[in-house]
Formats: structure tokens, C-alpha cells, sequence
């Protein structure tokens, strides 16, 4: 369900492990621009030592790294020899310190999580540190040269630092390279510390990234490695220069790129990327790419070959995804800020794999072509030639097709600027039909994959030996393979045509035109989907029938978002993901939350939909609710705005039951916030989210552009804080973590035949005392029958309330389909 994301934030791209990795070298010509040999400096980079003659004892030193301070009391500091004349790295061994107050209360509770106070403090006995700023000088000249017979030395100093494999050797490589070929002025500094109670863990302040300054440690939960961002903020300096912009050296414009496709799904490839330079003096550029391809050739514009390196990001290989990489490509000499310019990468390898029954598997959906990622939005121009019995569909428009020689080509042009660009294959059978002016395709192999059609055949003939098999002296049960007919996704190709020209009728109807000329649902093999602009990957899952479904021992709970649910999230993403961005980590639950709000509007739509509806939201409620091994409810994981830092090695699943299921309460809450009291109409709800999508589209939009959107449309009864702003609401609900329990107690008194006073109060409990809410209360007047009566500002104080109606009630209560809160009897 979850669209590929990647952290802006240095949080995960902080876990490094101590290997030494192989490094692909493409040598390129000896610079002239410059007087640093590219491959000299890497050379150097990944085999610093700590140089025996640059000992120094440290007394009551400090450093300060913005709001980070860290004290060296007394021990023994050796700096690492030079790269390209620079000292670049140190370990410290002895007793030290350090002190960290985040700036904000969200960090200050985020820290609190994973070390119980709000406040960085520990004790250190070891740091290894890596820099391109001042640390050496500072260091050393505070330091004194130890005496030879000092009986303090440790023993193995620095004897065992330097002995293989050397922990601080490569890992912030590709980082220091680019301050030592390029711009200086943003340096690095990371120290992995060794805490005496907190064990290891790493402080960075990374003057190139937004949020410069994070605390991350490397924990595991069973079996999986976790990156777990304690705290992360912008630095003074970041924050000034950033202001949540992506950063970066250049950015892309445009992407053409050559497809080669030989039948056995390996790959030629050649992209020429269009980019504009952002920095006047770097020549390093690092661009996202699969380890499973290899880079051949990187040529600048007059057909010079660029040095360039890849490698594997470590720290995605051990957190599960095998295949994430990064290339650098070495400039000849920097590009002046705006200039444009080109470069061409050939590269080659297999992305695909075949999972049985003729069905394939684009494993590397995002790192199949060189990218700078999300944050960089361009247009691409995609050729791809391949067997003559595949079908190919991609992102964007096909604007050319056509066969020769047992080949197929076809060529796909993006309608306006993509963040990503991706494709599907297989031998597919398709339909195809229109919603109003947008052609919708659907793609499905014949057969299930080899993995599922085999759970099939398993569940479906549970006593199933194979003809011969040995035992006893019983006849094999004769029942042939073919008595159990196969899965057959494209057999119900019409059906998700139907549920795919449904959802984009409805979703135009709340969000606006569909924002491009066509969109291809196609099969993936797996359990998730991926809604990519104007290509939506639906697992085969979603092309069973719900009896196969069920066949399968997929429980009941997941079928409906398996059947409608996911179509209709991967469909709204088009407007939510695709038409408009996320500017940062913090803002993707803007996409996620509303998919799975659009999802859940969808399902409401049908016969018993408003039933099935409020049980789809009382699900999420439950799962929010419920409680994890160490007693605390999955909601208290985390605020919303934490995005991806919610999954680790505390609450593994945290992303996705905040990012997708708390915020698909809190826009149903705030739906009923804008709610008119009077017709009960939610014309402000829809407005909102429908003039946001036409005010911002095309652009990457902030958690902070939608609370001031939404402040626009807010009702009298929802200004709680007198102030014409939302900003309680979403300070208590995105910022901020807890549920609150409500009480409600009431009378109701007969004025005359028709007119019933109801009086009563509700109070709050479970939350910190400044929470205040608008709880919405009913009547129930019968059975499975009731009646909004309004809703009552309830804060520390209690929500006082008088009602009146014609018809006396058989309970009030409050409204708990409209409110995620525990509600005491
Ligand atoms: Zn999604």
C-alpha cells in the first residue's frame, strides 16, 4: 500500500556497519580543473589510519556542534593520517561526555522514547569521529603530547584501531569526498559514541542536510536492524540556508533514457539526464542506484568519461532492502549555479526476476536509471525494446508502438514533471476502456505466480501426494494437479477495470480531474501495491476472486482492502503522491492518509458501504488502541509528523498503523470539525481537500501548507483557541500523540409533549491537560438509529451542554464514529 519513500532527514543513512565494501572504480580523465586526483583522494579516504605520530592527551576539552556539546575529560585522542592534505577523522578513548537539548518539545519526546529523558546525557568511553570542519584544529590545540612512559596510555593504543577490519575506514567516505573535492562550507561531523549506559550510538551534524543534526543508533528487534532516529533538527546554519528545501547539488530537469530488454529479463540501459547545477564549487554528485546494475560508462557532454563510483548503501542491506545503491560521478570541474548540463550513464545487470508460471517481478521499481530521488522532480522520455511476447507498460504516455523481428518498442513520455518513473512486464493480457477523457488499461498474466498458485493447490487439496510417492503400501490418492483449476488473474481484468473506472468517477468527484491522459493498473507478484504516476502495481492478490482469496486463508479482515481498498488507495495516490508531492519525511502522511481516507470514502459509496465504512475506521481504531509488549498503546509510537522514524526497533510496525490508520482519523476528524451543525452537510470537508489539490499541484506540499489551507474552512464551533487557526487540532493530532477518554454524563427532562431538554457534561482523562476537543454527541432514538445532537468544546474543564428535541432519546452518547477516543460507560 505504501508508496516508495525515502527519508530526506539523515536518520536512516546513518547505520553503518564496519565492512569493507567493494567499490567499482570507472576511472575517468586526470583532472585538469583541479588539483586533486578524484581517485588519489578516494584511495586515501579508505585507507586512513590513526597516524602513531599525531597522539595527543585531551584534559577538559570541548567541542560544540550547534546544540550538541561534547566533553573529551581525560584521555588519549589519535587523528587519523591525511586525505588530500586534510586530517578527516580521530579516535578518542578515556572518559567524556556528551549534552544534548533538542529544540523543540516533538524531539525532546521523540529522544525521551528510546533513552527515557528529554535530554541527551551520558558518559562516553570511546568516540570515533569523522569531519570536514575545524574538529583537528580545535582538538589539537587544547591537547598535549603524552609523555612516552605515561602510565595512563591505553595499553593498545592505537595499535587496535588499526588492525582490519578498521570501523571508521569507509563509511563517511562518499560524505568527506564531496567536502574535500567541492564546497567546503557546509562541512561534517559525525561521532559515534561509545555511551556507558546507552551503549553505541551516532551524533552527526551535517551542514548539506536540511535537519543537520540527528541522533541515530543502530538497535535490533528480532531478527531486523533498525536506524533509530532518536532526534533530528535543522541546525542554525540549515535552517537558514534550507528552509526545508531538498538539498542538493544539482537537480534533475529531465531524464532520457534507452531500455534494452533480452529474454533472459537482463538489461542494457543508457540514461542521459538533463540537470541544472545548484552549487558553484561542487564537483561530487550522488545519485540513487541499484547495486544490481553496473554502471559502464559515465560521459559528459563532449564525450569525456567521468570518474564515477558505486556502492552498496550498507545500512539498506541489512535493514532488508538488498538492492538500494548510490553512484558518484566525479565532475571535471564544477558547472556555475544554473548552468545546465548533461551526462550519460550506460549501465547494465537484471532487475527482474521471473517468479514462476511466466510472471515477473520488477524488483528494483525506483533504481533501475541513475535518480536524485523524489525531492527532484523532472520530465522523462523513456524507450523500451524488448521480447516481441512481452507487454510493457510504464509511466507516463505511450506515444510510440511497434514490432519487428521477434522485438517490441515503445516509447513513454511523462505528462508534466514525475518524481519517479518506473515500468511492468510479462506476457499480459489486458482491457482497456474510458472514464470521460482518461483511457484506462488493466494488465494480468494469465496465471497466478508460482509461489501462490502453489498455497492454491495446498489449501485446495490438503491430502494432495504426488503419484508414486512412498507411503506405506497405500495407492497414491490419484487426484491430478489439473482437478484444482489454476488462479487466473486476467480472468477478472473487467472486474478491476470496473472497480478502477468507479474509483476515478468518484475521486474526480471529490479531488478534482484525473490529472493525466491515461492510467495503467498492472499486476505485480507480492502483497503491496505502488501507485505510480499513471501506473498503479496491484498485487495478483487483488485479481482473485474473494472466494480464491479466502481459499487461500487470507483472513476475512483484509478483504476489503484488498479487493476495493487498495485499488482505490493506489488510484488516489495520482492526486495524493503523484500530482501533489510531499516536501519532506514529516509530510508524507499527507499522501498516505488521505489514499487511505479515499480508500475508506470509496468503500462507503456501496450498498451497506456506510456500515462497512465506520467498520473499516473502528478496525484502525482497535489496532491504534492496542497495546504492545511494553504496555504502551500503538498510537502512544509516536506523533504522525514523524513519518518513517516511527518504524523501529521499539514499534516496528509504527509507520504504518500512524501514517496510514491514525491519519486517515484525523481527516475524518477534521471533516467533522468543518461539518455544518445545521444541515450536517460536509461541503467544507470536500472543498478544502479539492481546492488544495487545485492550488498545489505540481508542487511538494508541507504539513504546515495544509493546516494553513485547512484554517480557511474552518466553522465558528471549531475555532476553539479564538484565534481563526486549526492549529490546536493539528498540534494535538499530527504534532502530537494520545488518546483521550471521555465521560459523559446526562439527564433529559420533558418541558412539554415535543420538547425534551437534554443537560449533561462530558470529561476528558489520558491526555495532557492543555488537550481540548469538539466531541460530537448523539441521541440514539432506536435501534441502530441515531441522531446528531452537536458537539461540545471539552478541555481540562468539562463540556457543559443543553439539547433540545421533540422525540426523547434512549441513550446520549458520544458520537464514537467520529471520534478517535475511549469512551468510559
Ligand atoms: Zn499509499
Amino acid at each position: 500500500m505504501r508508496g516508495r519513500s525515502r527519508l530526506s532527514a539523515r536518520c536512516l543513512s546513518r547505520i553503518r556497519c564496519g565492512l569493507l565494501l567493494a567499490i567499482v572504480w570507472l576511472p575517468g580523465p586526470a583532472c585538469a580543473a583541479s588539483a586533486l586526483d578524484p581517485q588519489q583522494v578516494l584511495d586515501q579516504l579508505h585507507n586512513v589510519q590513526v597516524d602513531p605520530g599525531q597522539i595527543y592527551v585531551l584534559r577538559h576539552a570541548q567541542l560544540t556542534r550547534d546544540r550538541v556539546k561534547l566533553f573529551f575529560n581525560r584521555g588519549y585522542i589519535g587523528f587519523f593520517t591525511t586525505v588530500a592534505g586534510e586530517i578527516t577523522g580521530a579516535v578518542y578513548t578515556g572518559e567524556g561526555e556528551i549534552l544534548l537539548i533538542p529544540p523543540t518539545q516533538v524531539e525532546k519526546a521523540s529522544l525521551a522514547r528510546f533513552v527515557h529523558s528529554p535530554i541527551l546525557e551520558e558518559q562516553f568511553s570511546t568516540a570515533i569521529l569523522r569531519f570536514t570542519d575545524r574538529t583537528a584544529k580545535e582538538l589539537m590545540a587544547v591537547g598535549v603530547r603524552p609523555e612516552s612512559d605515561d602510565p595512563e596510555r591505553p595499553p593498545d593504543f592505537p595499535q587496535r584501531w588499526n588492525s582490519s577490519p578498521r570501523v571508521f575506514a569507509l563509511e563517511d567516505s562518499p560524505r568527506i569526498f564531496q567536502d574535500l573535492l567541492g564546497d567546503s562550507n557546509m562541512p561534517f561531523f559525525h561521532a559515534r559514541l561509545e555511551g556507558n549506559s546507552l551503549k553505541w550510538f551516532d551524533v552527526v551534524d551535517d551542514e548539506r542536510s536540511p535537519e543537520a543534526v540527528s541522533v541515530i543508533a543502530a538497535r535490533r528487534n528480532a531478527d531486523d536492524l533498525f536506524a533509530d532516529c532518536w532526534c533530528a533538527f535543522p541546525s542554525k546554519a540549515s535552517a537558514a540556508r534550507f528552509a526545508y528545501l531538498m538539498p542538493g547539488t544539482v537537480k534533475a530537469l529531465a531524464y532520457d533514457i534507452d531500455t534494452r530488454l533480452e529474454p533472459d529479463n537482463t538489461m542494457k540501459g543508457h540514461a542521459e539526464l538533463l540537470l541544472e547545477s545548484l552549487s558553484n564549487t561542487d564537483r561530487v554528485l550522488t545519485f540513487d542506484f541499484s547495486r544490481l546494475l553496473n554502471v559502464s560508462q559515465v560521459l559528459n557532454e563532449r564525450g569525456e568519461s567521468l570518474t564515477a563510483y558505486s556502492y552498496p548503501q550498507q545500512e539498506d542491506i541489512e535493514a532488508g532492502d538488498q538492492n538500494k545503491g548510490w553512484i558518484q560521478v566525479v565532475l571535471a570541474a564544477p558547472h556555475p549555479v544554473g548552468e545546465k548540463f548533461r551526462l550519460r550513464f550506460s549501465y547494465q545487470g537484471n532487475v527482474i526476476t521471473n517468479v514462476g508460471n511466466n510472471v515477473l517481478y520488477v524488483g528494483e521499481r525506483g533504481g533501475w536509471y541513475p535518480n536524485l530521488g523524489l525531492g527532484s522532480p523532472a520530465s522523462f522520455d523513456l524507450n523500451f525494446d524488448y521480447p516481441e511476447n512481452l507487454t510493457l507498460v510504464a509511466t507516463g504516455a505511450r506515444i510510440e508502438e511497434d514490432a519487428a523481428s521477434g522485438r517490441k518498442h515503445s516509447r513513454w513520455r511523462s505528462d508534466g514533471v514525475f518524481r519517479v518513473a518506473g515500468f511492468n512486464l510479462g506476457p499480459y493480457h489486458s482491457v482497456e476502456r474510458r472514464v470521460g477523457p482518461t483511457t484506462v488499461e488493466v494488465y494480468a498474466t494469465r496465471e497466478a505466480e508460482a509461489a501462490l498458485e502453489e498455497r492454491h493447490t495446498r489449501r485446495l487439496v490438503p491430502h494432495f501426494v504426488l503419484p508414486g510417492s512412498p507411503r506405506d503400501h497405500d495407492p497414491p490418492l490419484s487426484i491430478a494437479p489439473d482437478a484444482v483449476p489454476p488462479l487466473a488473474p486476467a480472468a477478472l481484468l473487467q472486474s478491476v477495470a470496473e472497480s478502477t473506472s468507479e474509483a476515478i468517477e468518484y475521486f474526480e468527484h471529490l479531488f478534482g480531474p484525473f490529472p493525466y491522459s491515461r492510467l495503467a493498473i498492472s499486476q505485480i507478484p507480492g502483497n503491496f501495491g505502488q501507485g505510480w504516476p499513471e501506473l498503479v502495481y496491484l498485487p495478483t492478490l487483488s485479481f482473485l476472486r474473494k472466494s480464491e482469496r479466502y481459499d487461500l486463508g487470507l483472513p476475512e479482515k483484509s478483504e476489503d482492502l484488498l479487493s476495493h481498498g487498495m485499488v482505490a488507495h493506489e488510484i488516489a495516490h495520482q492526486w495524493w503522491g503523484n500530482l501533489l508531492g510531499w516536501a519532506t519525511y514529516h509530510d508524507q502522511w499527507l499522501s498516505e492518509g488521505l489514499a487511505t481516507y479515499a480508500a475508506a470514502l470509496e468503500l462507503s459509496r456501496e450498498k451497506g458501504g456506510d456500515h462497512r465504512f465506520h467498520e473499516l475506521l473502528r478496525g484502525y481504531k482497535l489496532d491504534l488502541l492496542s497495546k504492545g509488549k511494553n504496555g504502551m498503546t500503538n498510537e502512544a509510537s509516536g506523533p504522525i509528523w514523524l513519518g518513517q522514524r516511527l518504524s523501529n526497533s521499539l514499534t516496528p510496525d509504527g509507520y504504518d498503523t500512524i501514517v496510514y490508520k491514525k491519519a486517515c482519523w484525523v481527516l475524518h476528524m477534521l471533516r467533522g470539525l468543518l461539518r455544518d451543525p445545521s444541515t450536517g452537510s460536509d461541503q467544507k470537508f470536500f472543498h478544502l481537500l479539492r481546492d488544495f489539490v487545485a492550488a498545489n499541484q505540481g508542487t511538494s506540499v508541507s504539513t504546515e501548507d495544509f493546516v494553513r489551507h485547512a484554517g480557511k474552512y474552518m466553522t465558528h464551533s471549531s475555532d476553539l483557541e479564538h484565534n481563526h487557526r486549526l492549529d490546536w487540532f493539528f498540534n494535538e493530532w499530527v504534532y502530537g500523540t494520545g488518546i483521550p477518554t471521555y465521560k459523559l454524563e446526562s439527564n433529559v427532562k420533558q418541558l412539554s409533549p415535543k420538547t425534551f431538554v437534554i443537560q449533561g457534561a462530558i470529561t476528558q482523562s489520558g491526555v495532557s491537560s492543555d488537550f481540548e476537543m469538539l466531541v460530537p454527541v448523539v441521541a440514539e432514538i432506536g435501534k441502530e438509529k441515531k441522531a446528531s445532537l452537536g458537539s461540545v468544546a471539552v478541555s481540562d474543564d468539562a463540556g457543559r451542554f443543553k439539547f433540545t428535541t421533540t422525540t426523547r432519546p434512549k441513550r446520549i452518547a458520544i458520537d464514537e464514529d467520529n471520534l478517535l477516543a475511549i469512551t468510559e460507560p
